[in-house]
């Protein structure tokens, strides 16, 4: 066959150089904010919860990080819990031709989508997130955010893996 040799060793790297060099952080990259459902929830850390009430009890825990005496933890705000942290921000290249997209989208939707391409070592993060902000240095002068839309698709050549996510603009 004669497409055997086409992907070759060198052009294996040298598309995996051009797609790391892309991911940098100072090249095509944006700040993107990966929005989480942050229901998961612990006890403060530097108050007692009261079980009847739910809330703190307004009583420092020795060894807690905010020392207070005035009866409102500091840390909780009252509340008695700590939730996860609900933001998480990635460098991701977005895609916003829908030309240029990995896959076809019915014409009736596909204005309304962007992709991201993102490093292999987000994916337990782009799994968990629920809606995303691309670009948030634009976050004063538009709403770009976007709620999942579809699974994430790895690709790569060789050992090399990126992840592209699609994402479908909400509200
Ligand atoms: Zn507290």
């Amino acid at each position: 066959m004669a497409f055997e040799n086409i992907i070759t060793t060198a052009f294996k790297t040298t598309y995996k150089d051009a797609i790391n060099a892309l991911l940098e952080t100072t090249a095509l990259t944006v700040p993107c904010q990966l929005n989480f459902n942050n229901t998961k929830s612990s006890e403060c850390p530097n108050c007692y919860f009261n079980s009847v009430t739910k809330r703190s009890n307004g009583i420092y825990k020795v060894g807690g990080p905010q020392s207070f005496t005035n009866g409102v933890c500091p840390h909780c705000h009252g509340l008695g819990l700590k939730f996860d942290s609900a933001t998480e921000t990635v460098y991701l290249i977005p895609i916003w031709e829908s030309r240029q997209f990995s896959k076809k989208y019915p014409v009736d939707i596909v204005d309304m989508l962007v992709q991201t391409v993102g490093k292999v070592s987000y994916i337990p993060s782009l799994n968990k997130a629920t809606s995303i902000i691309i670009d948030t240095t634009l976050n004063s002068y538009m709403n770009n955010t976007y709620e999942k839309y579809d699974d994430p698709e790895p690709f790569g050549l060789g050992d090399t893996q990126y992840i592209i996510n699609t994402w479908k603009k909400s509200g």
